[in-house]
């Protein structure tokens, strides 16, 4: 394949034809400890310009290959294309030259960063009043403890390991792709330079059995459906060494008879009679915290929301006060009436034919208009 707008490795470095080796190397040096993913994380500009400066000083560094480049330029051959995937590739190829730099000492950052434990999930199911003022729940889960049979070691007891073939031991191998050569992890002992012979029979070679783990998790005051609870270092053990992953708590709650949701605020549909709306009352409204009493003016109309402050939810996150409590009315129609019912509720009917309220005389007039318009626009006579 033809390179596509590849840079002169010296003008990569910024270093004339003629640089000494130290040169080269400085110069390559300067260049990484600007541009390495450490100092520059996730900006993918600085991975391409880093990665771009090891392929050159990889080059260059050689003297083979650097004849070979100063004859040939890049269509010296596809040998030159860099075989780097990531940071940790190039400061394992390369790390000598950073002394300790970058955290390593004489042979450069040899070890990567040991990885951090899997983080595990356990469901927590709560009622819309424990989600209010918080709990303390016992969660269950599985989670990976050391084989004690084996000591987390993998091999049968009284049986040892014997050397990895494939990479002889070292837990690296070098593929080589023309000149470039590049450090990997075994893939045949996972770096760990010896292979299990014959394995544990309780973790079958794993060196981890998993285990039923109880944990009692706080779960804070105005936690909402679908959040977390993130429970820090409870999570699996590292098997380089690092530290444990998490434990997420996935947080659902019930459905509740009475109160829906909406953040930190509560809404209760409440049914209110025909009269209470004409008139006002003084209504007992449910809330997390008991009962309330909630004054209804009068004139109330179906549909109407009251805001009872303070008798929603905290917020989890923090934040002082709690949201309120909507309580939304609506009107009640009797479906089956009294005799007394229906002999008042008469009385009131043919009251209310005789005085026709405003309210209902505008809009009976509204409908009036709408239905024969005042005059139809005049029409142009034609000449
Ligand atoms: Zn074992
Ligand atoms: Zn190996």
């Amino acid at each position: 394949m033809a390179t596509m707008a590849k840079r002169d490795y010296y003008e990569v470095l910024s270093i004339k034809r003629e640089a000494s080796e130290k040169e080269i190397a400085t110069a390559y040096r300067k260049l990484a400890l600007k541009y390495h993913p450490d100092t520059n994380p996730g900006d993918p500009d600085s991975m391409e310009k880093f990665k771009e400066a090891a392929e050159a000083y990889e080059v260059l560094a050689d003297a083979e290959k650097r004849a070979r480049y100063d004859r040939f330029g890049h269509a010296g051959g596809d040998q030159f294309g860099s075989q780097f995937q990531d940071a940790d590739d190039i400061m394992d190829a390369f790390g000598s030259i950073f002394g300790d730099l970058f955290g390593g000492s004489g042979g450069g950052r040899r070890s990567r960063r040991a990885r951090a434990g899997a983080n595990l999930r356990a469901d927590v199911k709560l009622t819309l009043e424990e989600a209010a003022r918080g709990v303390s729940k016992t969660v269950d889960f599985a989670r990976s403890k050391v084989c004690e049979t084996c000591k987390g070691g993998g091999s049968k007891p009284g049986s040892s390991k014997t050397m990895c073939r494939y990479c002889a031991g070292h837990g690296q191998v070098v593929q080589s792709a023309g000149f470039v050569r590049v450090q990997t992890t075994c893939p045949q002992c996972r770096g760990a330079g010896s292979v299990i012979t014959e394995p544990c029979t309780d973790c079958r070679g794993n060196g981890y059995v998993q285990e039923r783990t109880k944990l009692d998790v706080a779960i804070p005051a105005g936690i909402d459906d679908g959040m977390r609870v993130r429970i820090p270092g409870q999570g699996e053990p590292s098997p380089e060494g690092g530290p444990p992953g998490d434990l997420f708590c996935f947080i659902s709650v019930k459905k509740h008879k009475l109160f829906e949701r909406e953040g930190v605020h509560l809404i209760l549909r409440m049914p209110i009679t025909f009269s209470q709306s004409a008139l006002g009352a003084t209504i007992e409204v449910p809330t997390l915290d008991g009962p309330h009493d909630l004054k209804i003016p009068a004139g109330t109309e179906a549909g109407e929301v009251f805001r009872v402050r303070g008798k929603g939810l905290a917020d989890p996150r923090g934040g002082s006060g709690k949201g309120d409590l909507h309580v939304q009315t609506y009107i009640e129609v009797p479906k089956k009436l009294t005799a007394r019912q229906r002999e008042l509720l008469q009385e009131l009917a043919e009251l209310e034919h005789a005085n026709v309220t405003p309210h209902r005389k505008t809009f009976f007039e509204t409908i009036k208009e709408y239905f024969s318009p005042p005059t139809a626009p005049s029409k142009k006579t034609e000449e």
